[in-house]
């Protein structure tokens, strides 16, 4: 049978699209996966736009995929060589020039094609498919085996919503994932089922604005994420439900009410900010302004008031002054953050911010972004601290290094390592929190430590 090497780069969306591409293949038994690229007969690079310089990274790994393809021709091997994902649809019919190993290029809304465009390809054609096509391209794809499903684990990422209206001034998201598409309650369902049937225990919906989701709902009209998990909240076997990534400006009292009623999603949020200054969320055309950040924050504490909170931030993007950084440390002060991830601005080729004249030098962001780091990395271990001492429960995935022991997550999304049976595996099970790693938690079941005290008390 021939053998298929994904390789894929980025967010969650592309680990999904990874997945789908994998069972679209495999499915039909056209091909085995392999982690071995040698041994492939058909390699995807799932690409990634995000990041800086991503197309030439892209082009660099196909320099080395280009030996692998001639060492396969010489045994015989036709290697198609497909490129997929973000670059892929920024890129289209330049990759093929750059680089004329590749025999096919697929935007992130066409992969369920992949079979058409083989069939193409293996004879002999080059193939650029990075159309925008109407239709629900997850209405293409057949659901995933429950061998696939277990081989990938208790917790599964579910696309519900693609693109984004929102053109922030420094994102490629808009043009590489094109407007807001939101599938079906049903189809969503569907899916959800089919993997909690199979083990999954945990679900993330994702989408690049998960929170402006407006898919059809079963009445015919219109459902909001909020009544989208409280729907889900109801399908046997789920334990939790999370989604990522939101927009604060989406943040509707349905979703707020989701938080407030409905044990099975966790208080845990990732709600980006980027800046905490005015000027600046102006300028990057964020429609919203930081007290309207704060207010979304206080709305979802008074429904949820265990809720955690982690966001993402910008600093030195185009113009901004230190006293707009010194708002950004403040709201990172006041909202008191589990965690962040933040970043030097990087200008996107065809963003607006790209194109102004006030760029930030790169000593100023170095040092600002330091700064930052300081404070929510101060932010992120006071909250792992906090954590010390307290039953949390834990949602365990997989045996751990040490022999004995098991590896899950807290409803905080903290890995969290404990002494466990592998029964437990797919489980939540108390565990009280004895210390606190740089990246980890360490616990004891709860159970266990109530045992071990009864002896300890009988023994005293
Ligand atoms: S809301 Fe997010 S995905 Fe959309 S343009 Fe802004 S940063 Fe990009």
């Amino acid at each position: 049978m021939r053998k298929l090497h994904v390789k894929s780069y980025g967010c969650q969306m592309n680990v999904y699209d990874a997945n789908r591409m994998t069972d679209l293949l495999t499915g039909d038994s056209s091909y085995v996966e392999t982690s071995a690229l040698e041994e492939a007969d058909l390699v995807i690079l799932n690409t990634c736009h995000i990041r800086e310089k991503a197309a030439e990274k892209v082009y660099s790994e196909l320099g080395r995929i280009r030996n692998v393809k001639r060492e396969a021709a010489r045994a015989g091997r036709n290697l198609i060589v497909a490129v997929a994902g973000c670059v892929s649809q920024a890129e289209g019919e330049e990759i093929v020039r750059r680089a004329p190993l590749v025999d096919i290029v697929v935007g992130p809304q066409s992969y369920y094609r992949l079979p058409a465009l083989l069939a193409q390809a293996e004879r002999g054609a080059k193939v650029v498919d990075t159309e925008f096509p109407i239709e629900d391209k997850f209405d293409h794809l057949a659901p995933a085996t429950t061998a696939a499903i277990r081989a990938r684990g208790v917790t599964s990422f579910v696309t519900v919503q693609e693109g984004c209206d929102k053109f922030c001034t420094f994102c490629v998201v808009p043009y590489t994932r094109g407007a807001e598409v939101s599938r079906s309650v049903a189809a969503i369902v569907a899916e959800v089922e089919n993997l909690a049937r199979a083990g999954v225990r945990e679900v993330t919906l994702i989408g690049q604005n998960v929170n402006a989701y407006h898919g059809k709902a079963a009445d015919g009209g219109q459902a909001t994420l909020g009544r989208l998990l409280k729907r889900l909240a109801d399908v046997p076997g789920v334990l939790r439900l999370r989604y990522t990534t939101s927009h604060p400006r989406d943040v509707d009292e349905d979703l707020v009410a989701a938080h407030r009623d409905l044990t099975v999603l966790m208080p845990q949020l990732h709600l980006p900010v980027q800046s905490g200054s005015d000027r600046v969320l102006a300028a990057m055309n964020r429609r919203h302004t930081r007290a309207e950040y704060l207010d979304v924050i206080a709305r979802l504490r008074t429904a949820r008031p265990d809720i955690a909170f982690t966001s993402d931030f910008i600093v030195g993007f185009p113009g901004e002054t230190e006293d707009d950084f010194s708002d950004t440390l403040r709201i990172v002060e006041e909202v008191g953050f589990a965690g962040a991830f933040s970043f030097k601005y990087s200008p996107r080729p065809g963003t607006p911010a790209a194109d102004r004249s006030d760029q930030i030098t790169d000593e100023v962001k170095i040092e600002r972004l330091a700064r930052l780091q300081d404070c929510i990395n101060r932010q992120q271990r006071a909250f792992n601290r906090s954590c010390a001492g307290r039953r949390l429960d834990v949602l365990f995935e997989k045996p751990g290094r040490i022999s004995g022991q098991l590896v899950g997550r807290s409803q905080y999304l903290q890995p969290v390592q404990v002494m466990a049976p592998t029964s437990l595996i797919g489980q939540i099970a108390a565990v009280r929190i004895t210390d606190v790693g740089s990246n980890s938690l360490f616990g004891r079941l709860h159970a266990a430590e109530t045992e071990a005290k009864a002896l300890a008390e009988a023994g005293g």
